[in-house]
């Protein structure tokens, strides 16, 4: 079954659409995307051979802001998947309620199988690719799946150099030393603790009493699992590329990210614990846990496996994990969903912080990140349930009803 994760955008667009009774031409502009630029990126390999890849930088929305959104680096990306994670973009920005659109960038590419050198000669050519649509007040980019910190140094370099400028905000999750801000490595997993703890506090349920599953143990999976765990919470699975691990106990979550970030290929496959039992992806996805937490890629609760879930409720660090169809079952279950557009939104909001700061030139303490990071996340939370109770839909469609709003009242007030 092909799965073309934009269809997925236009149906919940068209669905809170509907709710707002919004007719037909006040919302088309938003079903397209602004701007899709396609690049051929050449790199000279360690073994002095040429490879080209395919990358993408896709603006959908400029209505409120900048155009904001990550680059990704894995070998699934498509031209339809960035277009998707743009929108998503859109309307996380707008969710959160901070001045940017949406955009995303990604390239076709296992960033596992190439060399620090190779993937930093690819990181600074795309940089040379995109810096024409690029820049601090256009579009501005960021860390997501298969990039971290160190390329956005590589990036920021790169459109410094071919822009014979010094424009620190001109890409966010960037090294401390290169104007980064202090909170942005966590702050993905610390907006999902956030939204987790204010979604059990809603079921009085107490942190101590959950068990927690989370799929996926990178940058977003990772640090969700720290910070859930040292709240108090039990995460009793996790899962990589390599399978899961389960340990009805709780797992040792500080031993996993140390034996992870060890070395280059370590995976959860070379890690054991007393108690520890080795699951398959499909079983975390359906176990018996309090709060599930996709923390990996698109389309892993679907319409097969939707029926299955176990967990009372869950709360999407990936983007767009759950399809339309799976929605549908979840919600006939009763199950809760934290929508990503709200959930892992911390990220981006961090992103803004740090890039007010490096237009400000003055850098703020890591508590006051933190603190402002929870104020948003609480008031954003607040809005999306309370929406969603008013209109007795699920908190997806609250936080499309108050973020479509938004995008369209700016796409209003500018006219066409
Ligand atoms: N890649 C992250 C996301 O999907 C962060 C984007 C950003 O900080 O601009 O939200």
């Amino acid at each position: 079954m092909s799965y073309n994760p934009y269809d997925n955008v236009l149906a919940t667009v068209e669905n809170a659409a509907k709710i707002l009774g919004y007719a037909k031409d006040e919302y088309e502009v938003v079903k397209y995307p602004e701007r899709e630029l396609k690049v051929n990126i050449p790199v000279k390999m360690d073994d002095g051979s040429i490879r080209v890849f395919e990358g993408f930088r896709v603006q959908h929305s400029t209505a409120r802001g900048p155009a904001k959104g990550g680059i990704r680096f894995h070998q699934n990306v498509n031209k339809d998947e960035v277009k998707a994670l743009s929108a998503w973009m859109t309307f996380k920005c707008a969710t959160a309620d901070i001045p940017y659109g949406g955009g995303k960038g990604g390239i076709i590419v296992n960033p596992s199988e190439l060399s620090s050198g190779e993937l930093e000669r690819l990181t600074r050519r795309f940089a040379k690719e995109i810096a024409p649509i690029i820049g601090p007040d256009k579009d501005i980019p960021a860390p997501d799946v298969g990039t971290n910190a160190e390329l956005m140094g590589w990036f920021l370099d790169s459109y410094n150099t071919v822009t014979s400028s010094h424009s620190p905000a001109v890409v966010t999750g960037k090294p401390l030393c290169l104007g980064g801000s202090k909170g942005r490595n966590e702050a993905t997993g610390r907006g999902i603790m956030f939204n987790t703890m204010y979604l059990l506090e809603k079921h009085n349920i107490d942190i101590h009493d959950a068990t927690i599953a989370i799929q996926g143990m990178g940058n977003v999976g990772s640090q969700s699992a720290r910070l859930l765990h040292e709240a108090g919470a039990k995460i009793v699975a996790v899962s990589d590329v390599s399978g899961g691990a389960f340990n009805p106990n709780g797992l040792n979550i500080s031993a996993i990210c140390a034996y992870l970030a060890e070395k280059k290929g370590n995976t959860l496959a070379g890690y054991n614990e007393e108690g520890l039992v080795r699951i398959s992806n499909e079983e975390l996805l359906e176990s018996d846990v309090t709060v599930l937490i996709p923390a990996a890629l698109e389309n892993q609760i679907n319409a097969d496996n939707a029926d299955k879930i176990r967990a009372k409720m869950i709360v999407e660090g990936a983007n767009g994990p759950t399809t339309v169809e799976a929605d549908e079952i979840l919600e006939k279950k009763g199950i809760p969903v934290v929508p990503d557009i709200l959930a892992n939104s911390g990220g981006v909001v961090v992103s803004y912080f740090e890039w007010v700061q490096n237009k400000q030139g003055y850098y703020w303490e890591e508590d006051e990140v933190n603190e402002k990071l929870r104020a948003k996340m609480y008031s954003a939370f607040n809005a999306v349930y309370d929406m969603a109770k008013e209109k007795n839909v699920s908190m997806r469609t609250g936080a499309y009803l108050i973020s479509l709003k938004r995008v369209v009242e700016a796409e209003k007030a500018r006219g066409i």
